[in-house]
């Protein structure tokens, strides 16, 4: 990319901001998003109607572009090609059947995070030969279960982790293959809740104590140092922190070659960000031109854990308009998602675009733009997807959230006795049902009433 076209990019806001709200162009914003596009003022999510599967599923509901997905896989695993590498999609942010199907399929490995994620791996075809299992709670149990079904390596990330994984390795006569987890202590920029690589965050052994964990860790029986990992937070949109780690990182290999400790794999972890309204993050191709040299250099093979960066754009939540409520102070628009679907504005203060289903057409001066808070129906102040936003609504909207494919419904709940939504995958213009929606009665089948006499 030429310096002219990237000073573009940055330049390229889809906002504008006023006094009363911020308005997004719907048609510019989703020239930004491969899977998104309107057609004859329709949304349209690669070849079917947003309105036609709205009708067909019901909302809330979740839609996945197949496509998409496929796409960033095929961009990280060509970006590094030049390099032995894994692309170790991360499953905790988006962990159904079919999307880990389809990067199944396509080549990709996993990065766990519970013995639940590796399950749903092994019951999507995935191969438990490019699982990493990383998670700073990982059980007995968990590690008894990935020692039997073989997985590629343990990030661990604590000393107690590792004298437990020994310990059942031990008894079930495997070596264990394992990589510590380093927490570089850079500052990846991003919002506090998302940054892992602080000294004061709970992931990873600390940089000045790695050396000593791994020599430790060369002197158990049933442990095979295989390779270093680290992983330092979520939407990162500069390079900078990823360098500065793995130069850390680095740092750590050299010191450990010199004990005569060889590794065969580096780690880098994931979180690269994603624009989800005017963000510039970098490219998979500018962060692979920006290591690649340096891993290069190294010739070991690079795993990657991308999870946000690999699904969030590919996926949507459709949301209906059922209430709309102006009051003297603000204009709410109660819509059939809530906070117990979306929790990323609430628990981030995420900003996430709002679409509507058909495109308004005279844009920020249509007749009736107002700026709306978009709320769901919970008895909750937090329980919004949006505030102030420049919108023209009417009852019965279908309105779409964008950038909702990654740490959405994973992260859904049943607050309020709210079914969780259905979801729904999408290639060119077939579609079908990949989770169906719950039913109120789902919600209380495990439950039962007291018994005991009083
Ligand atoms: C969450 C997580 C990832 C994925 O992060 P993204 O920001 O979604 O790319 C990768 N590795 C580990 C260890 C994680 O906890």
């Amino acid at each position: 990319m030429s310096n002219s076209e990237s000073q573009a990019s940055i330049n390229d806001t889809v906002t504008v901001q006023t006094e009363q709200g911020l308005y997004i162009d719907p048609a510019a914003l989703t020239a930004h998003f491969s899977a998104l596009e309107y057609h004859d003022e329709a949304l349209y999510i690669e070849g079917a109607s947003v309105d036609e599967l709205a009708q067909h599923y019901d909302t809330p509901c979740y839609v996945y572009s197949k496509q998409a997905i496929l796409d960033v896989y095929q961009a990280y695993s060509d970006s590094f090609a030049a390099l032995e590498h894994q692309i170790c999609y991360a499953v905790k942010a988006n962990s159904n059947l079919a999307v880990l199907g389809v990067l199944a399929k396509a080549g990709a490995g996993f990065d766990i995070v519970s013995r639940g994620e590796l399950m749903r791996v092994l019951a999507a075809g995935g191969e438990a030969s490019k699982v990493v299992f990383s998670g700073v709670g990982k059980t007995r149990g968990d590690i008894e279960f990935a020692l039997n079904q073989g997985i590629a390596c343990f990030n661990v990330e604590s000393v107690a982790e590792l004298t437990l994984i020994n310990e059942v390795a031990q008894q079930l006569d495997k070596l264990a293959p394992i990589s510590l987890r380093v927490n570089p202590d850079v500052d990846a920029k991003t919002h506090p809740y998302i940054s892992t690589g602080l000294k004061d965050n709970k992931f990873g052994i600390a940089h000045e104590l790695a050396l000593e964990v791994y020599t430790q860790a060369a002197s158990l029986a049933h442990i095979d140092i295989i390779g270093i990992d680290c992983h330092i937070g979520s939407q990162l949109t500069e390079v900078e922190p990823f360098v500065a780690a793995l130069d850390k990182v680095i740092e750590l290999i050299q010191g450990l070659s010199a004990k005569g400790i060889e590794l065969q794999h580096v780690d880098l972890g994931g979180g690269l960000g994603v624009r989800y309204i005017d963000e510039s993050p970098v490219s998979i191709e500018e962060f692979a031109q920006a290591l690649l040299p340096k891993l290069t250099e190294l010739g070991l093979t690079v795993f990657f854990e991308p999870g946000r960066s690999v699904v969030a754009n590919a996926g949507v939540l459709l949301t209906g308009v059922k209430v709309l409520k102006p009051t003297q102070h603000k204009n709410f628009a109660i819509v059939d998602a809530a906070m117990n679907d979306l929790i990323r504005p609430a628990l981030y203060q995420a900003e996430m675009a709002v679409i509507p289903s058909k495109l308004p057409s005279r844009g920020i001066d249509t007749e009736g733009t107002q700026p709306w808070d978009i709320v769901g129906a919970i008895c909750e102040t937090g329980d919004f997807l949006a505030k102030d936003r420049l919108l023209t609504l009417a009852t019965d909207d279908i309105l779409a959230i964008t950038g909702a494919g990654a740490y959405g419904f994973v992260m859904s709940s049943n607050y309020n006795s709210r079914p969780r939504a259905a979801e729904v995958m999408v290639a060119g213009e077939q579609h079908q049902l990949i989770r169906k929606r719950e039913t109120i009665e789902d919600l209380y089948a495990n439950e039962t009433l007291w018994q005991n006499e009083d």
